[in-house]
């Protein structure tokens, strides 16, 4: 016997996709982590914490030094100001956070409003609570919410709603106007917002990230999730964060201590460090970033391809049809990581009904090598899918 929510899901895309990379020693442009190792002084100071630090159980809410590191950051970079001792939870990785979050929060029979296309752990994880998703369909290519669409998903047993700004994997910043609306929506329902901001350092110029939790009324009605692995491009290491009000603080403390208790202290410590000492970093690896999509998208378009705007997070999203592509995208990605040696992530993967199957989902947190084979890997994809055509299928 076993429990029908996770018995019945498939294996995530991302682990799919880096399975068959692995396997077929493809291009690995799909699940989301850099090839850059990450800062050296960050990963110097958890080497030495390994070795010269405390290796025990830390404080189950999380090393007090990181806990005033993640206050300061917040308040210095985005004006949200917390109080570390009452307000700030560290976690293993967003993905416990959110866990955590949605066990400690979610009442049997709460309605959460979630936007489609959606991160893969959401709704098993809302439907383990026992919460009842509503989706709301977001579509290429601008991704962006309407006030008709949360008239339409906001009722009297909404509870929560989750909202992942930056997105993952459209690559949209949401702007003020929408983030005001939401917030409106929040307060007018009596609704907590569950905010996975996992890609907040990862913003691009001309957009600007703003916290949900800093909108008027959301204070007390906002859990803000971060991860230390998407701020330092060291996804492995599964150092999160739950920041919310002292009342939510002490519910979400509660499920924590029973998911994982704690997180590695020597990766606290360093992520602490990293925090107070990364101002360069955070400047830099932005700008470093969007260079890497611009050469990916620039390539990509030289080669026929139709590219999306991408504002935040290491992704861009192709459109197969603008692309002169007739197949859908998860038929695509199989072909093009089997027959072109690059792997890829079908959007349609992240929606759970009406999928939108026109988009691919690129990483372009890589070396110029690597976005380069990926552009000729793409390429020969493209021109396979192209010459597999047949007269009289639906045209581009
Ligand atoms: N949420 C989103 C939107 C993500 O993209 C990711 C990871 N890519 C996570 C959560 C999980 O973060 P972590 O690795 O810290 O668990
Ligand atoms: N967040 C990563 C991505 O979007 C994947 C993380 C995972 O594989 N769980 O690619």
């Amino acid at each position: 016997m076993a429990n029908p929510i996770f018995a019945n899901l498939p294996t995530t895309i991302f682990e799919e996709m880096s399975g068959l990379a692995r396997e077929l020693s493809a291009v690995n442009l799909g699940q989301g982590f850099p090839d850059d190792p990450g800062p050296d002084a960050i990963r110097e100071k958890a080497a030495d914490a390994v070795l010269n630090g405390y290796n025990q159980y830390p404080p189950m809410a999380g090393l007090p030094e990181l806990r005033q590191a993640v206050a300061a950051h917040y308040a210095r970079t985005q004006g949200v100001e917390l109080d570390w001792a009452s307000e700030v939870t560290v976690t293993s990785g967003a993905t416990e956070a959110l866990a955590a979050a949605f066990l400690a929060l979610i009442e049997p029979g709460d309605e959460v409003v979630v936007f489609q296309p959606v991160y893969d752990s959401y709704l098993p994880m809302i439907r383990a609570a026992g919460g009842v998703p509503k989706l709301v369909s977001l579509q290429p290519p601008s991704w962006r919410f309407t006030r008709e669409m949360l008239q339409a998903a906001f009722s009297e047993r909404t509870r929560f709603v989750v909202l992942n700004n930056p997105m993952n994997p459209t690559g949209v910043v949401f702007p003020e106007g929408d983030l005001a609306l939401l917030a409106e929506f929040c307060v007018a329902h009596d609704v907590i917002a569950i905010c996975d901001e996992v890609w907040e350092q990862v913003v691009f110029e001309g957009a600007c990230h703003r916290p949900l939790i800093g909108f008027p009324g959301m204070r007390e009605r906002a859990v803000k999730i971060g991860s230390a692995g998407k701020m330092f491009g060291l996804t492995g290491w599964k150092v999160g964060f739950l920041a919310a009000a002292p009342a939510l603080s002490r519910s979400l403390a509660r499920a924590h201590q029973f998911l994982t208790f704690t997180t590695p202290p020597n990766l606290q410590a360093a992520v602490a460090w990293g925090l107070a000492n990364s101002e360069a970093w955070f400047r830099d690896m932005p700008r470093d970033l969007a260079r890497s999509r611009d050469r990916l998208s620039d390539g990509l378009r030289r080669e026929g391809f139709a590219v999306l705007p991408a504002q935040g997070a290491y992704f861009l999203c192709v459109d197969l049809p603008g692309s002169g592509v007739a197949m859908g995208d998860r038929e695509f990605c199989l072909q093009a990581v089997k027959q072109a040696g690059v792997a890829t992530i079908p959007v349609s993967a992240l929606y759970e009904d009406e999928p939108v199957t026109n988009i691919v989902r690129l990483c372009f947190a890589k070396r110029d090598a690597t976005l380069d084979a990926g552009i000729e890997g793409l390429a020969k994809a493209r021109a396979l899918a192209v010459r597999r055509r047949e007269p009289g299928s639906a045209t581009a």
